[in-house]
């Protein structure tokens, strides 16, 4: 199972921090898991300005700066270890710029969520991997994809 690194305690956010998942970490008792941070994969420093991907499919920092190659370089760091280690799915940070899955900040730095996934997200979507975030595992502690007709 991939796991975004931050939910398992590495400290790997663009604040320096990390965010653990007591639910994301129940899951060691029965999976292998994989931490990967795409952002730190892409080439991106911790800590790093917060960034927000807009709806024509760039990544920016609130200065405006243009970080959309270093997250898709992330992203394919991700599916690729996926890929090579037969990754039965992804439990990834909600609604970060790369992790987010369903639903993220809509790009204009100002609180706004919207229905989309991350870079990283998208891409294991993409690749044909069932993804959800740790608030998708609160309280049942269940994978979605596992449960009948979910
Ligand atoms: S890119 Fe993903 S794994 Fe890395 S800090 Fe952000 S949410 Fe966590």
């Amino acid at each position: 199972m991939l796991v975004s690194a931050c939910l398992l305690g590495v400290a790997c956010n663009h604040r320096g921090g990390s965010s653990p998942s007591t639910s994301v970490t129940a899951l060691a008792a029965d999976h292998r898991l994989l931490p990967v941070c795409p952002e730190v994969a892409g080439g991106l420093p911790t800590p790093r300005p917060a960034a927000e991907l807009t709806a024509e499919g760039r990544v920016g920092t609130a200065d405006g700066t243009d970080v959309t190659d270093l997250y898709r370089r992330g992203a394919e760091h991700a599916v690729a270890v996926a890929v090579a280690a037969g990754a039965a799915g992804a439990v990834l940070k909600a609604r970060s710029p790369s992790c987010g899955c369903h639903r993220i900040y809509d790009g204009t730095h100002t609180r706004v969520l919207v229905d989309g996934d991350g870079v990283t997200a998208a891409a294991l979507r993409a690749a044909g991997l069932p993804i959800c975030s740790e608030e998708d595992l609160e309280g049942s502690g269940v994978l979605p994809w596992t449960v009948p007709g979910a």
